[in-house]
């Protein structure tokens, strides 16, 4: 997969934590307090579930950026996984 580097824009949504612009395919977790950020970036971080804001066990949601805004409430899960 190549990550289409062509649609940064200097108004495109950052990764809160490593302040770097998304790019489409990129991915990404939902955090309860930063929002969306780099799946990778939240590695060290406790998953907290997105619906309840508890701690809870397991890998966080991911999904893949891209440059429409993003859901907020159910990130998809597993449509999105083609390996
Ligand atoms: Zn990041």
């Amino acid at each position: 997969m190549t990550p289409d580097q062509t649609a940064i824009h200097d108004d495109a949504d950052r990764c809160p934590i490593c302040g770097e612009v998304f790019i489409r395919g990129a991915l990404c977790a939902m955090d309860v307090t930063e929002g969306i950020c780099h799946a990778e970036c939240l590695e060290d971080a406790p998953v907290v579930d997105p619906e309840t804001g508890e701690p809870k066990d397991g890998p966080a949601d991911t999904f893949l950026w891209s440059p429409w805004p993003a859901p907020l409430r159910s990130p998809p899960t597993s449509e999105q996984t083609d390996d």
